[in-house]
């Protein structure tokens, strides 16, 4: 079904508790949590609590949740106090882009001045 969990998802167990993620900030629909690897000063995953693979079947399955997993993103940046100086959502959507984890999450990355176009 979409939006189930799956057993074998590394975000699905973070929003399972299943594995540790400090500092996890849990709402009704969406989890945030600092990235493993941050590639800025500020840099939180906002994750939907179901599971879509990528943006896209996030978005055609569900637009309400897409609508909240950005309205995470600015809450995000708000709680981190990037939201003066400006920072960036990135969803890494399919490998080509480099997306490496398959439950759609947005990075929220802050704290640094970023070049246009990305790499
Ligand atoms: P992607 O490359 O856009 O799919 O982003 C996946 C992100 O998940 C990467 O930035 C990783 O550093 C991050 N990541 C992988 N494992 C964990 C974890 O256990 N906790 C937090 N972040 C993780």
């Amino acid at each position: 079904m979409a939006g189930e969990a799956q057993a074998d998802c590394l975000f699905c167990k973070i929003v399972a508790g299943e594995v540790p993620a400090p500092d996890a900030r849990a709402r009704a629909t969406t989890v945030a949590f600092r990235d493993i690897n941050p590639q800025a000063p500020t840099h939180v995953l906002v994750v939907p609590r179901a599971h879509y693979p990528n943006a896209g079947a996030l978005a055609a399955a569900d637009p309400r949740l897409t609508a909240e997993v950005l309205r995470a993103t600015a809450e995000v940046a708000a709680q981190e106090r990037i939201d003066g100086s400006g920072y960036r959502v990135v969803l890494n959507t399919g490998s080509g882009a480099g997306q490496t984890v398959f439950h759609v999450h947005a990075h929220v990355l802050g704290g640094r001045g970023f070049e246009w176009p990305p790499g």
